[in-house]
């Protein structure tokens, strides 16, 4: 097929639609370190974990050997509301920027959440719902992940209980009531409904909250909570797992097209739609079968992969959390004001930490008023308005079209765009009246994040 004209969208028909998530994990030699007990830094047992987690979502943390996991029917019939998601040819990019390069997006945001956090959302409370539990709680910081659980919540007819970081609470009151017409409750953390919020706020009085207090919150909520259990949005093995369910579409309709990219490029928050958009290519080049170039592009405002380090720490504020191996900038680390909510977490999931400590991938840092820029030209070329997370990854994109422009070299360029602005739209405003500032932490700011990492393992 590859003499096939190539269409602006490849839609795939939903018989096309992968029958499995691929687990990237089962075909690494060295695979990622395994999740602790802060307590005792022994790898945790799965009767340790259930308590907070998912009984089968357990299983899946946990599972680096089966390279393919069935998706249940139901979840299947759900993906169908909003997927195949269509992979775009970006040739008005293309065209506008003058590159002989071949660039292509597979486009998340097609879904009233906004972002592909839905994937792992529903996919999650799926799980929850087979397990007899009453609810699940959770903590989002500018609101993506809270809309996509609250949505999968109310699928299944589960309780969903989110703490929204305070000072998105009060900033971002569209979300927040997006999340509460799918039926869920939204309290703003810190908050005086958990022990670890009370005590937060006893330290840090009139706190505006973090991601990391957050999930504190949520967990303690799980676990006093007869039948609720605690779910993640991103950084987790699972939640990597079901994220590739963007990388096999996009491999499924550029094989059948012909097409191989040379250069694969995600934003990276807590890695999940990175990882979900890389693994089936990884899983080949892991293979020896291809190769490929991995970008993830962070801010340099939060600079996990490019300045932190690859050590055990912890997931949360509270500490109540497994201790992950991951590139961090420790839990302590309060990144300054990104508008990119969805890439301020202080570490990496620790399936893509491994694979860039092994040199598989590569990862580039970008600073807020360039990855605006990238985001205001793809907009008026290519129609959508992206979100700032996903505009980090626009970014490298138009970086690596524009080197091809001076080589005159025809690489084919796959990005993902995660997710659409229209919430963000303050940050555009302040980008619009040229008030957007890139604050890059200083070797000084980052010590503090370092100073407060646990003791390692033996
Ligand atoms: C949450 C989010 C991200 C970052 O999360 P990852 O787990 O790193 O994928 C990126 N883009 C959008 C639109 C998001 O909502």
């Amino acid at each position: 097929m590859s003499n096939k004209e190539i269409p602006y969208k490849i839609y795939l028909e939903e018989n096309e639609m992968p029958d499995s998530w691929y687990n990237v994990r089962a075909d690494m030699k060295k695979k990622p370190a395994p999740l602790l007990n802060p307590a005792t830094l022994e790898p945790l047992k799965p009767e340790e974990l259930e308590p907070v987690f998912c009984k089968e979502l357990v299983k899946q943390e946990l599972n680096d050997t089966d390279a393919y996991i069935p998706i249940p029917q139901e979840i299947k019939d759900f993906y169908k509301m909003y997927r195949p998601s269509p992979l775009v040819r970006a040739y008005c990019l293309e065209k506008k920027l003058g590159t002989p390069a071949k660039i292509y997006y597979k486009f998340e945001g097609n879904n009233t959440s906004g972002s592909h956090k839905l994937n792992s959302a529903i996919a999650q409370a799926y799980y929850a719902k087979q397990q007899g539990l009453k609810g699940v709680t959770t903590e989002t910081g500018a609101g993506q992940w809270g809309t996509a659980l609250s949505m999968a919540c109310a699928y299944f007819d589960l309780d969903c209980k989110v703490y929204m970081v305070k000072v998105s609470y009060e900033q971002k009151p569209f979300r927040r009531e997006v999340m509460r017409t799918y039926g869920a409750s939204v309290t703003p953390s810190p908050s005086t409904t958990t022990e670890v919020g009370k005590k937060i706020l006893e330290e840090h009085p009139g706190t505006t909250g973090s991601l990391g207090c957050a999930i504190s919150e949520a967990v303690e909520t799980a676990t006093k909570h007869e039948g609720y259990r605690y779910v993640l949005g991103s950084v987790l093995n699972q939640v990597l797992l079901h994220q590739s369910v963007i990388g096999l579409e996009s491999k499924i309709a550029m094989d059948k097209y012909g097409i191989k990219p040379d250069i694969i490029i995600g934003c990276a928050g807590g890695g999940s739609n990175l990882g979900g958009l890389i693994s089936p290519f990884m899983g080949e080049k892991l293979r020896g079968e291809a190769d490929y170039h991995f970008i993830a592009v962070e801010p340099a405002s939060c600079p996990s992969l490019t300045r932190g380090k690859y050590v055990y720490d912890f997931c949360d504020t509270g500490k109540v959390c497994p201790m992950a191996k991951m590139y961090t900038l420790g839990s302590g680390f309060i990144p300054s004001a990104n508008h990119a909510g969805g890439l301020r977490y202080h570490g990496m999931s620790s399936v893509v930490s491994e694979l860039y400590d092994q040199g598989l991938i590569e990862a580039r840092s970008v600073e807020q008023t360039s990855v605006f820029e990238a985001a205001e030209q793809f907009a008026r070329v290519e129609g959508i308005l992206p979100a700032p997370e996903s505009s980090h990854a626009i970014r490298v994109a138009i970086d690596e079209a524009l080197k091809c422009k001076e080589t005159g070299e025809e690489k084919t360029i796959l990005f993902g765009l995660t997710g659409t602005g229209y919430f963000d739209m303050v940050a555009y405003e302040k980008y619009n009246n040229g008030e957007m500032s890139d604050y890059i932490p200083t070797d000084k700011d980052l010590e503090a994040g370092f100073a407060g990492l646990p003791k390692q393992p033996e």
